[in-house]
């Protein structure tokens, strides 16, 4: 008898799985793909605390600085005492993390393509495995299966906000910091970024305006890199906090719920932590024989008082960053240059809890509200 569907193998539903599982609950993770971690839809730069909560030994890179480019060339470069990124290798990551979840116990069907999802009684999930349709009940169905998620829509859940097409290609480079590219002409409504990866360099960028392929080939183009490029791929990144994750006996998780950082469109840390929010109340909701979306509900509140939070931030000093015209940017970039500015996000920058640095830099840098508003005050 199967107590817990997890649809997606990502490291989102596979923690959950692992955790799961670990607590005796017979688990069931679905995914659609033949290969845990291909394609590769991720840059893989996180925070040292990702690699505290999963042990992993996936990491190939440490950068030790980060160059932000305005749109007109001006450069930041931050250059922080303590570690607050790591590049890890984003396919054995997953790897691990199924490794995990499969010695735990959670039995993980690959080629598997959930297309539906009911609930009468028990949850079912309708799948299709090699050309056969298959079902399966269970108690409780968790939805990690990323930004489309058809777990989401099946349930008649809120869709994301807002939805960032992103492209990302590896390209052979000796030239390797980890830089962010601003600007209108370079990436509209978000960033392009370069991080180390191996013997070379990921390149990737999303961009609100519908060309985000153009974008990084004319940026590939101007760097002398076009004909560098070993594999492109393309990906979606979801924004906004959602209203609501759970149903009567299903939960989502990680991208399908938008646990995504608005700033950075980096999602690894946020899922991981709701993911271990996720299992804590779908364990104890399964030793209670109560897996209603009141109980489930738990979940959801906890996520809004942490994640909810930060990303509803997020996505109010996004509208801010957004609105700027190239000059502005510039001019952002030059007072952020300033040294006393710049010690203040060395010190106190955090690349999971974006808007923390906020309150600090306004003190030192009251001339910032010019850029944002009363808004960004309000927030604090
Ligand atoms: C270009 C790009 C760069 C990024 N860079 C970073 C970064 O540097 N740092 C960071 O923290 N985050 C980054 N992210 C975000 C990060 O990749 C996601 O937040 C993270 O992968 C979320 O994990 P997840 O397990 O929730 O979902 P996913 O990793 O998307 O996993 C979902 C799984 O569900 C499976 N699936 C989907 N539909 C079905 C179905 N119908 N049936 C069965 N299985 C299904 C998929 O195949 C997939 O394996 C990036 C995203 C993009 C697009």
């Amino acid at each position: 008898m199967t107590e817990v569907v997890v649809v997606g193998a990502g490291p989102v539903g596979l923690r959950v799985a692992k955790n799961t599982a670990k607590a005796g609950y017979n688990t069931v993770v679905l995914e659609k793909n033949s290969v845990i971690g291909k394609p590769v839809q991720c840059a893989g730069l996180v925070s040292p605390r990702v690699v505290e909560l999963t042990d992993t030994e996936s990491v190939i890179e440490k950068p030790k600085k980060a160059v932000i480019n305005s749109p007109s060339g001006k450069s930041l470069t931050i250059e922080a005492k303590k570690k607050k990124a790591v590049v890890i290798d984003r396919a054995k990551f997953d790897r691990e993390m199924a490794m995990k979840a499969s010695k735990s116990g959670a039995d993980i069907r690959l080629k598997s393509v959930v297309k539906n999802t009911t609930c009468d009684g028990r949850r079912e999930v309708e799948y299709i495995r090699e050309g056969r349709k298959e079902t399966l009940k269970a108690d409780v169905v968790i939805g990690a299966d990323g930004p489309t998620s058809i777990v989401r829509r099946t349930a008649g859940l809120p869709s994301p906000e807002e939805v960032l097409p992103a492209v990302q290609a590896v390209v052979v480079s000796d030239d390797n910091p980890v830089q962010i590219h601003l600007g209108s002409k370079t990436a509209p409504g978000f960033f392009l970024y370069e991080v180390p990866f191996s013997t070379g360099k990921l390149i990737g960028l999303a961009s609100d305006d519908g060309a985000t392929y153009k974008h990084l080939i004319e940026f590939l183009k101007s760097k002398g890199l076009d004909n560098k490029v070993i594999t492109l791929l393309s990906g979606t990144i979801p924004l906004g906090n959602l209203e609501k994750t759970v149903d009567e006996r299903l939960c989502l998780v990680g991208d399908s719920a938008c646990h995504v950082k608005p700033l950075s469109g980096g999602g690894i840390y946020l899922g991981l932590k709701a993911a271990d929010i996720c299992s804590d109340v779908v364990i104890n909701a399964l030793e209670e024989g109560d897996l209603s979306e009141r109980r489930l509900s738990e979940y959801h509140e906890r996520c809004q008082q942490d994640i909810g939070k930060q990303i509803s931030r997020g996505m109010k000093i996004r509208k801010i960053i957004q609105s700027m015209s190239d000059d502005e940017i510039n001019e952002l970039i030059s007072t952020l240059k300033k040294d006393k500015v710049k010690r203040v996000i060395e010190e106190k920058g955090d690349i999971d809890y974006h808007s923390k640095i906020f309150k600090p830099l306004l003190k030192t840098a009251p001339e910032l509200l010019k850029f944002t508003g009363p808004v960004l005050k309000s927030l604090f």
